[in-house]
């Protein structure tokens, strides 16, 4: 029988080994940014078009290379980093592997031009698909440039795969960030269709965490420094009254690589423990310096998971010194006055503000006539401040409809009469309850063939979710004007994805004054937003902006009603009143498709007569 094994051609094994290399438009900058740093670069230039898709150019000032060298630079295991496997454990570059280059020129078109210190001319190459298609000399300043364009191009399905500008470029800017925080001694400038990102100078650690973050986050940094024999740690916590939703700000960088350790990230969030709200996360800025001998960087090929050979003893170190800072600059749990309020009062109370006791002799009262209207209008959380006018405070949108009364009947949930069952005496709640609520977490409810089962967040989440939704298609929301203006700080790729759902928002109910680079004005939200979770919803919007996974049917305005039911739905804990556990089964059951949570989880279960039967057989 014939030989059937055969060597593959370079350009295949190229394309093979891009599909480990280069996952997507952040991979290539991760790589283009890294050789740059390799090269002694002291001030690198990132610029970005359509997220990466049709261009990712890094432009540096490094030592360049040779004309062989930039033809070299393009073969597979090609590299002047290491010479034998022993320099593994020396590695002080970033790269190593000598795959990065091959790999990027095996499925995009590459154009490289580069001059070393001292030469008159440089080398100019162009690369499609493995192929060099032209070099010259050319006249360059000192440094080299590297162009990717039409990444993808001879793989089709690749290219389908890629997710949306968004996604993309939240993930180059990811990538950004963690070379530029590993190195604030280099200068760097990100610039994305045109415009400028970031323009970051050389600069302290504390500063270039400023510069990419915004202002505000000087004052929310706690220094953390450790020297021991093993390991040594330099960097900055957030404090936790600033610690976020989203898990954004968290890097640890060792031996000025960016890693990932789930690990270690246990040992800081142990030691922010009981510092924190439910569901924060504490940002970090940590950088840890251990014998290059102890570490394995080898086994990932994205070498962002590295081996340590004594993990305890870091996670111990880092713990305690984490703790060791927070006690000493005072971070102790202060008075929180911000405190969640759900905690102490029910459901119901938790938006009224506690009234002034006040004596008010109503003139005009006559005992024959029909009880007044206002008695059963919808209460609102911020009555005490508008008493008398809190009509003129809410403006429809783009219909200032007469619908007001009812519109707002719909999103708001409480309502006067609710009050009265904290009064009401035992006998009378037990003759009207066909409700009961178990654990603060589920609703029972008394159906005729037996009983449901109801999950109150998630059965709120589809509630509110479908409100927004109308809301969103029909742009027709109320918005409740704020008395005095609400002004929120953001970095500035947050304030890019605002500016991307401005428009979703303002159908929501959100008014913007102004937004500026690093802060937004609010004039008005929408009716069933408190103004004190303003900040919450948003940053959880963003988070779930930056996160998103786009499927086929994707869209922005699900994403933000799914968003905003999500802050917004009553928790899992809160003690609900028994209209207010009716009022939510019935709002459930009026939904179009109560079942489902809009994460498509189930809302509720149900128990037959019969299967209870057959559990007391
Ligand atoms: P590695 O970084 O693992 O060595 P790469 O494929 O990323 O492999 O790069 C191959 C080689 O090309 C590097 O070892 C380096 O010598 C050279 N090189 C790449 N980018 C630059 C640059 N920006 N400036 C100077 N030399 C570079
Ligand atoms: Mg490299």
């Amino acid at each position: 029988m014939a030989d059937i094994i055969q060597l593959l051609p370079d350009h295949v094994a190229n394309q093979i080994a891009a599909g480990e290399v280069v996952q997507r438009p952040a991979s290539v900058v991760k790589e283009l940014l890294e050789n740059a740093v390799d090269a002694q670069a002291t001030s690198i230039k990132l610029i970005v078009k359509e997220a990466g898709k049709t261009l990712i150019q890094v432009i540096d000032d490094g030592k360049g290379m040779s004309t062989t060298d930039a033809r070299l630079s393009f073969e597979r295991h090609a590299t002047s980093k290491i010479r034998t496997a022993d320099d593994l454990f020396q590695l002080n570059t970033k790269g190593f592997r000598g795959e990065a280059l091959a790999s990027i020129a095996a499925i995009a078109h590459v154009e490289l031009k580069t001059k070393q210190e001292g030469e008159e001319v440089g080398t100019s190459i162009i690369i499609e698909g493995s192929e060099i298609v032209e070099q010259e000399v050319v006249v360059a300043p000192k440094g080299t440039s590297i162009a990717v364009k039409n990444l993808f191009f001879n793989i089709p399905a690749r290219r389908n795969f890629l997710k949306s500008n968004t996604v993309e470029l939240r993930h180059i800017i990811d990538e950004f960030h963690r070379v530029t925080l590993a190195h604030p001694n280099i200068a760097f400038a990100m610039y994305h269709n045109g415009s400028e990102s970031f323009q970051l100078p050389e600069s302290n650690y504390r500063q270039r965490i400023v510069n990419i973050f915004g202002n505000r986050t000087n004052e929310k940094l706690v220094p953390v420094e450790e020297d021991t024999e093993v390991l040594k740690i330099s960097g900055f916590v957030g404090k936790p009254e600033y610690a976020k939703k989203s898990r954004g700000e968290q890097f640890f960088f060792v031996n000025d690589r960016f890693i990932k350790s789930a690990y270690l990230n246990h040992a800081i969030a142990s030691a922010f423990e009981g510092l924190l709200k439910d569901g924060a996360h504490a940002s970090y800025f940590l950088n840890l310096q251990v014998n290059p001998q102890t570490i394995d960087i080898n086994i990932h090929p994205t070498k962002t998971e590295i081996k340590f050979d004594d993990e305890h003893t870091l996670y111990a170190i880092l713990r305690s010194s984490v703790k060791h800072s927070l006690g000493q600059f005072n971070i102790a749990p202060v008075l929180d006055f911000e405190r969640d309020a759900n905690l102490d009062t029910p459901y119901g109370f938790k938006n009224k503000g506690a009234n002034t006791p006040t004596i008010e002799v109503d003139r005009s009262f006559n005992p024959f006539q029909e009880e007044k209207e206002t008695r059963t209008k919808p209460q609102v959380s911020y009555k005490k401040e508008t008493a008398g006018s809190w009509e003129g405070l809410y403006v429809g949108l783009e219909s200032k409809s007469t619908k007001t009364q009812q519109d707002f009947s719909e999103v708001h949930f409480e309502s006067d009469e609710q009050t009265a069952s904290m009064f009401t005496n035992e006998n009378e709640v037990e003759q009207q309850q066909s409700t009961y609520q178990l654990n603060n977490k589920y609703i029972i409810s008394k159906v005729k063939s037996g009983m449901l089962l109801i999950d109150q967040h998630r059965a709120h989440q589809r509630v509110l979710y479908e409100d927004f939704l109308k809301n969103l298609t029909v742009k027709e929301a109320m918005s409740q004007q704020l008395l005095f203006p609400l002004q929120l700080h953001f970095s500035s790729q947050e304030i890019t994805i605002i500016n991307q759902v401005k428009e979703d928002l303002e159908h929501t109910g959100f008014m913007f004054a102004s937004i500026h680079t690093d802060s937004i004005e609010i004039t008005g939200v929408p009716v069933s937003v408190p103004e004190s979770e303003v900040s919450i919803i948003l940053e959880q919007l963003i988070s779930d902006v930056e996160n998103e996974v786009p499927d086929s049917n994707f869209s922005a305005t699900d994403l933000l009603a799914k968003s905003m039911s999500k802050s917004l739905a009553i928790k899992t804990g809160q003690s609900l009143s028994l209209q207010e556990q009716e009022h939510l089964v019935n709002k459930l059951f009026a939904c179009k498709e109560p079942n489902v949570s809009p994460t498509n989880r189930p809302t509720f279960v149900t128990m037959t007569m019969d299967e209870l039967d057959r559990k007391f057989l």
